[in-house]
C-alpha cells in the first residue's frame, strides 16, 4: 500500500531539485556569508539570489526581504517589531480570530504588555467584514494583520480592500502569507501591504526557513540582536542551504504556479462533490468559492475527527483534523468555532490540502475509502443512534 499524502498544508515533501540545490552548501561552499573571502562570499552571492527570487515572486524590492527562521519567527518579528517601535503612536492592534497562533498568541502576549487587541470576527464562510475593520480602527492603532488565506478552511480574504483602509488611515498593514506564497499571486503594492510573512516549507522548500516582506520605511524594531547580518534586521550566521532551497523552491513556483492551481482545483472539486455525494451529513466549511485552490474541509456529522484520521492512516492516507500545529490538542479549532460551529461539528471536522504530486488515483481512493470509514464509526456512535 503506497502513501496518500493530502496535508500540504501542514508541510510539503522538499521538491528533488531545491534538494539538489541546497546539496553544495552544506560541503564545498561551506562558507560563512559575512566572511569576506571567496568560499564566504560565495554563499553570500547564493542567499543574495534568493533573495531575488523571493522579492521578485511578490513584486518586491531585494532589501525589503528579511530571511527568517520561520514563518511563525516572520510572524512575531512584525507585529512585535512595529508595535514596540511605534508605541509612542498607539497601543492598539487589529487581527482576526482565524488566524494562525503564531498570530494569535503573538497579540496575546502583547496583551500582556499593555497593548490592546480588537480580534475581529468572521462571517461563516471566514470572510473578513470590511465595514468591521473600519469600525474597530480607533486613533490609537498601529497595526492590522489580517491572513491572506486561512491554513485550515482556506478562506482568501479581500487583502486589497482592508490595505486600502490602512493606507487611507496611516496604519501598517501586516499579512500572513504563508499558505499563499507560491500558490496563488501575491503581489504587495497591489494589495497594499506593507509586511507579509512567508515559510518555505509550504511550498516544496526547506523547513526552518522563513522572510519577512518588510516595505520600505517601515518602522519596526528588530528583535534578534547581534551581528549586522540581513542589513542589521535579524542577527544570526544565516541558514545558507535553508534561505538557497527557498529561493530555488520560489523559482520553481514562478514557473509552476498556474499549472498547479489548475490541476489541484480540480481534483479539489472532484473531492468535494464526491464526498458530499456520498456522505451524508456533511457540510463544507470555507468559502464555496473564494478559497484556496488545493483546501477541502469538511465536518462529517456523527463521526469523529481523530477517529477518521486514524482510521485513514490505517489505510495509509496521510489528513489533518484542523491545523497540524495544533494536533496534539484535543480542543476543537479555533477557526471553526469561528465561524460558528458547534464545537462537536468542530470535532468531526477533516482538512485535505492537494498539492503538486497529487493524482486522480489518490483523490478516488479516499472517496472510495471514508464512506466506509464514516459508515463504520457511525455504526458505533450513540448520537447517531438517537439522532434515527
Ligand atoms: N502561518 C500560517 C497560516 C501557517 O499555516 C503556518 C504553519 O502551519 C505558520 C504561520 C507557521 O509557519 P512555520 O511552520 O514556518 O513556523
Amino acid at each position: 500500500m503506497g502513501r496518500t499524502y493530502l496535508d500540504y498544508a501542514a508541510t510539503t515533501p522538499t521538491h528533488p531539485e531545491v534538494v539538489k540545490a541546497m546539496l553544495p552548501y552544506f560541503t564545498e561552499a561551506f562558507g560563512n556569508p559575512s566572511s569576506i573571502y571567496a568560499c564566504g562570499q560565495e554563499a553570500k552571492g547564493a542567499i543574495e539570489e534568493a533573495r531575488a527570487n523571493v522579492a521578485d515572486l511578490i513584486g518586491a524590492q531585494d532589501e525589503e526581504i528579511v530571511f527568517t527562521g520561520s514563518g511563525t519567527e516572520a510572524d512575531n518579528f512584525a507585529i512585535k517589531g512595529v508595535a514596540y517601535a511605534n508605541e509612542s503612536k498607539g497601543n492598539h492592534i487589529i487581527t482576526t480570530t482565524i488566524e494562525h497562533h503564531a498570530v494569535l498568541e503573538t497579540c496575546h502576549f502583547l496583551e500582556t504588555k499593555g497593548f490592546k487587541v480588537t480580534y475581529l470576527p468572521v462571517d461563516e464562510y471566514g470572510m473578513v467584514d470590511l465595514e468591521e475593520v473600519r469600525k474597530a480602527i480607533t486613533n490609537q492603532t498601529i497595526l492590522i494583520s489580517v491572513m491572506q488565506a486561512n491554513n485550515e478552511i482556506g478562506t482568501i480574504e479581500p487583502l486589497a480592500e482592508i490595505g486600502k483602509i490602512a493606507k487611507e488611515t496611516g496604519i501598517y498593514f501586516h499579512t500572513d502569507a504563508v499558505q499563499t506564497v507560491g500558490h496563488i499571486p501575491v503581489s504587495v503594492d497591489e494589495l497594499g501591504i506593507d509586511l507579509l510573512s512567508m515559510s518555505a516549507h509550504k511550498l516544496y522548500g526547506p523547513k526552518g526557513v522563513g522572510a519577512l516582506y518588510i516595505r520600505k520605511g517601515t518602522k519596526l524594531l528588530s528583535f534578534m540582536h547581534g551581528g549586522e547580518q540581513e542589513r542589521g534586521r535579524r542577527a544570526s550566521t544565516q541558514n545558507v542551504p535553508g534561505i538557497v532551497g527557498f529561493g530555488k523552491a520560489v523559482e520553481i513556483a514562478r514557473q509552476e504556479m498556474n499549472k498547479e492551481a489548475e490541476q489541484v482545483t480540480y481534483l479539489r472539486d472532484k473531492l468535494i462533490s464526491g464526498l458530499l455525494a456520498q456522505i451524508d451529513h456533511i457540510c463544507l466549511n470555507g468559502h464555496p468559492t473564494n478559497r484556496l485552490p488545493n483546501n477541502v474541509n469538511v465536518s462529517i456529522s456523527f463521526a469523529e475527527g481523530e477517529s477518521m484520521c486514524l482510521n485513514l492512516d490505517l489505510e495509509g492516507i496521510c489528513v489533518s483534523t484542523g491545523s497540524a500545529c495544533s494536533s496534539s490538542v484535543t480542543e476543537p479549532s479555533h477557526v471553526l468555532l469561528a465561524l460558528g460551529l458547534p464545537p462537536l461539528q468542530a470535532h468531526s471536522s477533516l482538512r485535505f490540502s492537494l498539492g503538486k504530486w497529487t493524482t486522480e488515483e489518490e483523490i478516488d481512493r479516499v472517496l472510495e475509502v471514508l464512506p466506509r470509514i464514516v459508515a463504520k464509526l457511525r455504526a458505533m456512535s450513540p448520537l447517531m443512534k438517537s439522532h434515527r
